[in-house]
């Protein structure tokens, strides 16, 4: 790619945000903590393929935790560990975005090594009740490559 490319591409990173690349809530696999790490919810988990697997309290918005399919190495199926259990063990590190965030700011967010899923919050704001934030989604450093990569590919 030329220097060109290279411009146009960070260019498109100031200009998109996280609101039109992430994969809405609604879309996402995720466990509820209460599972059991049984050979239905494993087969479920390596079915899905993915590898980071957001973990959920009653409601879908309230994640309280991030489950690595790589987890699932010292787990026998046979034993119906509690996924709790996992959770508490590992402890990996949420990380948050806005929705309005642009590429470039989210990029550097991933770049710092904590975690390469973020969850997207949006910012309800209205007159008549406080503000308050909720998650609608998730975006993670594949999917900001993926615009690089896409922008790239387009202008050649
Ligand atoms: P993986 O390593 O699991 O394939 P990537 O980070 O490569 O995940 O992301 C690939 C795509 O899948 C991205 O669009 C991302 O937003 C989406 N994604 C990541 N984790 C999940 C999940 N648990 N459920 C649904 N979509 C996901």
């Amino acid at each position: 790619p030329s220097e060109v490319n290279i411009i146009s591409g960070a260019l498109e990173l100031k200009r998109k945000t996280v609101a039109e690349i992430m994969t809405r809530l609604e879309d996402v696999f995720m466990l509820p903590i209460s599972a059991k790490l049984d050979f239905e919810t494993v087969s479920k988990i390596q079915k899905s393929g993915y590898s980071r697997i957001p973990v959920y309290r009653e409601d879908r918005k309230n994640v309280v935790a991030l489950f690595y399919a790589k987890d699932l190495a010292f787990v026998d199926p046979d034993d119906n560990m509690p996924l709790k259990t996992v959770i508490e063990y590992y402890k990996h590190p949420l990380i948050y975005t806005f929705d309005d965030t642009t590429l470039d700011v989210a990029l550097g967010a991933f770049k710092e090594g904590k975690s390469h899923l973020s969850f997207v919050r949006h910012l309800y704001d209205s007159d008549t009740t406080d503000p308050y934030y909720e998650i609608i989604g998730v975006v993670t450093l594949e999917d900001v490559i993926e615009e690089i990569l896409q922008t790239e590919i387009v202008d050649e």
